[in-house]
């Protein structure tokens, strides 16, 4: 009996995911990512949110999971692009050169027509170079090289940029990053808490290592002021995390950058 109630508590989301999906009701959060030389305001990252009328907040890492099962994640990508994009060009109003960061799981990314729908969304809200940043994971680098490659080659000719998220935390090889043409690397942010302790030996070496492949980097996670200082002291460019400011609904994010 508990097996059915759990498949059909699992039935019920998924249907739920479905309808949510279909009309757009999930909500785009956004978290700021600050340059660290000047504190000024560079970019934000999408985060989207899932209030259930009755099961509450379902945590993306939840949904997000159940929509890659049953292959729906690319519909819901593409629909956080879509609205991410006509949102940016309003926000640009109030911070002029501010970019735009979105997640996207690797379906999303190896779909052929993905490339495609990307030159639609950067046409249509007149996206500018360098604005819009896709965040892909590890996993990505799992796909076959050479189609991996055309696929990012084909969207950075519209102006996108690369960003490998959650570094160090999965398989990376070295030499697939290397051959990547990935624009920023995020450090995950597992790999501050060394710095606290005033280790900071990793932290170093990620920074180093993307700035000789050419790559500026993101501290995420970024959770005191002792993380602040060294990764200033260690070079880092850009900061994201609940020391700054945490993830807000558009309402939040707009109010935050009219005070800056
Ligand atoms: P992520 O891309 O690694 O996002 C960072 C996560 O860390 C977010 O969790 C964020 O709210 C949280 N975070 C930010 N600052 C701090 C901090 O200082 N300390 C700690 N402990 N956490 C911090 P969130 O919002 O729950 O998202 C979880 C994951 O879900 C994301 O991880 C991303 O992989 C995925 N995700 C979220 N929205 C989307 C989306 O629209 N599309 C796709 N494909 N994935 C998404
Ligand atoms: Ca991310
Ligand atoms: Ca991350």
């Amino acid at each position: 009996p508990e097996l059915e109630i759990n498949l059909n508590e699992r039935k019920y989301i998924e249907s739920e995911l479905l309808n949510m999906i279909a009309d757009e009701s999930s909500e785009i959060w956004m978290q700021p990512i600050l340059r660290l030389s000047d504190s000024s305001v560079f970019a934000f990252e999408v985060l989207s949110r899932w209030f259930h009328p009755s099961l509450g907040e379902i945590a993306p890492v939840d949904f997000i999971q159940i929509a890659e099962e049953i292959k729906l994640i690319s519909a819901f990508d593409r629909s956080v692009i879509k609205r991410s994009c006509a949102q940016l060009t309003e926000l640009r109003k109030l911070h002029s050169d501010l970019k735009l960061c979105i997640n996207v799981s690797a379906n999303t990314l190896m779909d052929s027509s993905f490339a495609t729908f990307i030159g639609e969304q950067i046409q249509l809200h007149s996206i500018p170079n360098g604005a819009l940043m896709l965040e892909i994971t590890e996993t990505v680098l799992a796909s076959d090289e050479a189609a991996l490659i055309n696929s990012i080659t084909a969207i950075r000719e519209w102006g996108v940029r690369f960003l490998i998220d959650d570094f160090g935390t999965g398989y990376s090889s070295l030499s697939r990053l290397n051959a990547m043409p990935l624009d920023y690397l995020k450090i995950d942010g597992s790999f501050l808490i060394a710095l606290d302790e005033n280790q900071d030996t990793i932290c170093k070496t990620i920074i180093q290592m993307a700035h000789s492949l050419d790559m500026l980097v993101i501290a995420e996670g970024v959770e005191t002021a002792t993380q602040m200082q060294r990764l200033a002291e260690l070079n880092c460019d850009f900061v994201q995390g609940y020391f700054l400011a945490k993830p807000m609904n558009l309402q939040q994010f707009t109010h935050y950058l009219q005070k800056i």
